[in-house]
C-alpha cells in the first residue's frame, strides 16, 4: 500500500559551518508532500531551495531532523539508495552518447534486465515526444530538446519522487513557456511527486499544485497558488508573489461591519473583509493593484491622490498614485473599455472592495 505522503520533511536545520554567526542554510523546515504532487519551492536567491532539495535527494547530510519518502526514513541513506532522481539546471548529459543512450544509462546499473532496456528508452522518448531524434548526440539538439532528453533520463528508472532544481533558467521565454507546459503534462502523466525548485513567481503559479514559499531559511506559507496570491500570511510571500501595496494603520472592531481599518494620516474607515487573521490595533492592510478600483474623485468615502506616474502595459494601464501622508500605491486599471488614460497629475479617488483588503500585522 502507498503512503499518503509522498515526502515528510520534520523539522529539518542545515548548517554548513559551525561558526554561530552564520545563519543556518535551513532553519527548523516541516513539510508533507503528497503523492502525485507538483510541489514548489520558491524563494529569493540563498533562501535554502537548493539546500533542501539536495537534502532531499541525499548530496547533503541534515544537521537535524528526519527526512522520509514513501513511508521509510533516508536522511542517514547515500543518494542511491533513495528513490529519487534529479533534474539539474544545466542538464548533465553525456555529449558523446545519443538521446536513446543517454535514456538507458543508469537503468543497467539500476538492476533493470537487458532485454527490458529498449522498451523503457522507447516509452522515455514517447513520453518526452522525442522518437524521431532518438539517435542524435546532445549537441544536434535544442535547449528545449536537451532539456526533454534530461528528463527523460530521469524518469527512465522509474523514481517515486523527481527533483528539478530550475530546470528551464537556460531557457528563453518564449521557450521556457513551452517547456512549462510539457513538464505539467509530463508529471500527469507519469504520475509521479514532482518538486520543482524555482525563484520565478509566475512559474511557481502557473505549474504547482502547492507552493512552500521560503525565505532566509524558513518555510513561510505553503498552499495553492490560489491560496498564496489571495491569502499570503506575510508581507514577505504578499510581497515576493505579484504587485502588491501596504498602508500602514489601525484596525477596530465594528459592530456592524466586521473590522474598520484607518490608514495612518488618512481620514476614511475601510470596511474589510477578510478578517481570519486579523488583530485590532496597529495592522498593515495589503492589496493588489488589480483588486482596487478607481472612481470618481468626487465620490466620498474613498482613498484620495494625485496620479504620478503612467505605465502602459497593454491590456492594462498602471498607476503610481501618491495618497495622503505621502503613501505611494500602485493601482491597475483594464485598458478593456476603458475611457481614456488619466494623466499625471490628475486627481484619483481609490474603492477597495472589503474582500480585496488583506489585513497583516504590522
Ligand atoms: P539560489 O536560488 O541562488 O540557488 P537557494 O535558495 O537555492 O539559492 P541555497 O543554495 O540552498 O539557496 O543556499 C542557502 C544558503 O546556504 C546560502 O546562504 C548559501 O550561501 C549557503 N550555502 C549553500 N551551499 C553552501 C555550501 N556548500 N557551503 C556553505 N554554504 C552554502
Amino acid at each position: 500500500m502507498k503512503h499518503t505522503s509522498s515526502i515528510e520533511v520534520q523539522r529539518v536545520s542545515k548548517r554548513y559551518t559551525d561558526d554561530p554567526e552564520v545563519a543556518p542554510a535551513l532553519d527548523d523546515v516541516s513539510v508533507s508532500i503528497r503523492h502525485n504532487e507538483f510541489f514548489t519551492l520558491l524563494g529569493p536567491s540563498g533562501c535554502g531551495k537548493t539546500t533542501l532539495l539536495r537534502s532531499i535527494a541525499g548530496f547533503e547530510q541534515v544537521t537535524s531532523g528526519s527526512i522520509q519518502i514513501g513511508g521509510q526514513r533516508v536522511d542517514q541513506l547515500p543518494p542511491y539508495k533513495r528513490r529519487v532522481n534529479t533534474v539539474f539546471q544545466n542538464y548533465a548529459l553525456f555529449p558523446h552518447m545519443s538521446v536513446a543512450e543517454n535514456i538507458a544509462f543508469g537503468l543497467e546499473m539500476q538492476g533493470l534486465e537487458r532485454s527490458a532496456i529498449p522498451g523503457r528508452v522507447k516509452e522515455m522518448l514517447a513520453l518526452v515526444q522525442m522518437e524521431h531524434l532518438a539517435r542524435r548526440r546532445p549537441a544536434e539538439l535544442s535547449g528545449g530538446q536537451q532539456q526533454r532528453v534530461a528528463l527523460a533520463r530521469a524518469l527512465a528508472p522509474r523514481p517515486d519522487v523527481l527533483l528539478l532544481d530550475e530546470p528551464l533558467s537556460a531557457l528563453d521565454l518564449k521557450l521556457r513557456k513551452e517547456m512549462q507546459v510539457e513538464l505539467k503534462r509530463v508529471q500527469q502523466e507519469a504520475g509521479i511527486t514532482f518538486i520543482f525548485v524555482t525563484h520565478d513567481q509566475e512559474e511557481a503559479l502557473t505549474l504547482s499544485d502547492r507552493i512552500a514559499v521560503m525565505s532566509a531559511g524558513k518555510i513561510l506559507q505553503i498552499g495553492t497558488p490560489n491560496e498564496i496570491y489571495e491569502r499570503p500570511q506575510h508581507r514577505f510571500v504578499a510581497h515576493f508573489i505579484g504587485d502588491i501595496n501596504f498602508l500602514p494603520g489601525q484596525l477596530r472592531q465594528c459592530p456592524q461591519n466586521g473590522h474598520l481599518f484607518r490608514p495612518d494620516g488618512i481620514p476614511v474607515d475601510i470596511p474589510c473583509a477578510n478578517e481570519a487573521n486579523a488583530r485590532t490595533g496597529i495592522a498593515q492592510l495589503a492589496f493588489r493593484p488589480e483588486r482596487s478600483r478607481l472612481v470618481d474623485p468626487s465620490e466620498p468615502h474613498h482613498l484620495r491622490g494625485v496620479v504620478e506616474a503612467v505605465l502602459y502595459v497593454g491590456t492594462a494601464t498602471l498607476y503610481q498614485c501618491r495618497l495622503a501622508n505621502d503613501i505611494k500605491v500602485m493601482l491597475r486599471e483594464s485598458n478593456e473599455g476603458a475611457t481614456s488614460a488619466r494623466p499625471v497629475g490628475s486627481p484619483v479617488a481609490v474603492h477597495l472592495p472589503p474582500h480585496a483588503c488583506l489585513l497583516m500585522e504590522a
